[in-house]
């Protein structure tokens, strides 16, 4: 191993510079030259090639966004696309690659191990956490965070004024920033796409509630909930309870912003295991974090396997709403 490359590719999420730094300083101490592919696949077809040494990579750690920039690139779904980006790789003589990003990422890494000799590895980034093969993906704790504050704010103001809010979170398919920024944020009621909402049952817990004597609900939903999105599940409740109510979609502030010290942490953890991964001869595999230790998992087994919600920790949020 003398030559390895590294991209970020999906959404971009806090921590993916902190990972991108790990892997050049990593491979540098390994005596290894590192490339860096600008927007992802589409840079890898279009052999958007920079070389990074450790200096490259200074005053990055604490940075949002990427700085190489991602995509989303059709073409790599394609057999030509696929083929163009193992031509990349091989022409510019590499023997590695490491991919950060979601399973998507994945897909066409496992592709690009399986049509070269060049030894592929991922590591998980993006903010939904919804990867299966690591407890925590980089950018879920800093958005988590940034959804807790929001929270923290609104609370305020609903307190002042005896109001209900929804608050909406990001997570199109999976509810685990909603789960987990409404049980550190004290919501009454988290809605999540793997839990199906019953908008009568909301109604009468809410109503219980403000009886006990609650001045306030914040109901946390992420964007998939399978009731639709928080405008239209606050105006179904509004009505049904004739009571006022204001919404808060949180949107893309949650992507953005320095990675917490969690973030920098995992990044930096998992780009040093994905340089190892190589170096000691694997590919294939994604480099995540299980119980706290580095441990590798087959790229298949990354969409082809379900990361469960703790429902432990959603009943627990339920019953620190009474
Ligand atoms: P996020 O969870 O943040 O959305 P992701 O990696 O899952 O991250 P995707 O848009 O699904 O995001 O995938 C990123 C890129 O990976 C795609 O734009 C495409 O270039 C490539 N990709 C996705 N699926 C495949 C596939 N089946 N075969 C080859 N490449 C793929």
């Amino acid at each position: 191993m003398k030559r390895i490359a590294v991209l970020t590719s999906g959404g971009d999420a806090p921590g993916m510079n902190a990972a991108v730094r790990a892997v050049v300083r990593c491979g540098s101490a390994y005596g290894l030259e590192v490339i860096g592919i600008r927007r992802g696949y589409a840079g890898l077809l279009e052999r958007e090639f920079v070389s990074l040494g450790p200096r490259s990579v200074a005053n990055v750690l604490h940075r949002g966004g990427t700085l190489l920039g991602t995509a989303r690139c059709e073409e790599m779904k394609t057999p030509e696309g696929l083929r163009r980006g193992a031509d990349s790789l091989e022409e510019a003589s590499l023997d590695g690659l490491v991919a950060i990003g979601g399973d998507g990422t994945f897909r066409g890494a496992q592709a690009l191990a399986e049509l070269t000799h060049v030894h592929v590895v991922g590591i998980p980034g993006t903010i939904d956490n919804d990867v299966y093969g690591t407890d925590f993906t980089i950018g879920f704790d800093t958005a988590v965070n940034t959804g807790l504050d929001a929270i923290d704010r609104i609370r305020d103001t609903a307190e002042a004024h005896q109001r209900l809010f929804f608050v909406e979170v990001m997570g199109r398919t999976r509810g685990f920033i909603a789960l987990d920024v409404g049980l550190a944020g004290g919501a009454e009621e988290v809605l999540v796409p793997e839990v199906r909402t019953d908008i009568d049952a909301l109604c009468a817990s809410i109503r219980t509630q403000f009886e006990a004597g609650k001045r306030a609900s914040i109901i946390v939903v992420a964007e998939g909930d399978d009731a639709g999105r928080a405008f239209e599940i606050a105006e179904r409740v509004g009505t049904k309870l004739e009571m006022d109510y204001r919404v808060c979609v949180i949107g893309h502030v949650q992507r953005g912003g320095a990675p917490t010290a969690r973030d920098r942490l995992l990044a930096s953890k998992l780009g040093s295991g994905a340089v190892r991964a190589l170096v000691e001869g694997r590919t294939g595999v994604m480099v995540g974090e299980l119980a706290g230790k580095v441990a590798e998992t087959p790229f298949e087994l990354t969409w082809s396997q379900q990361k469960e919600l703790d429902m432990d920790m959603f009943h627990l949020m339920r019953t620190l709403a009474r």
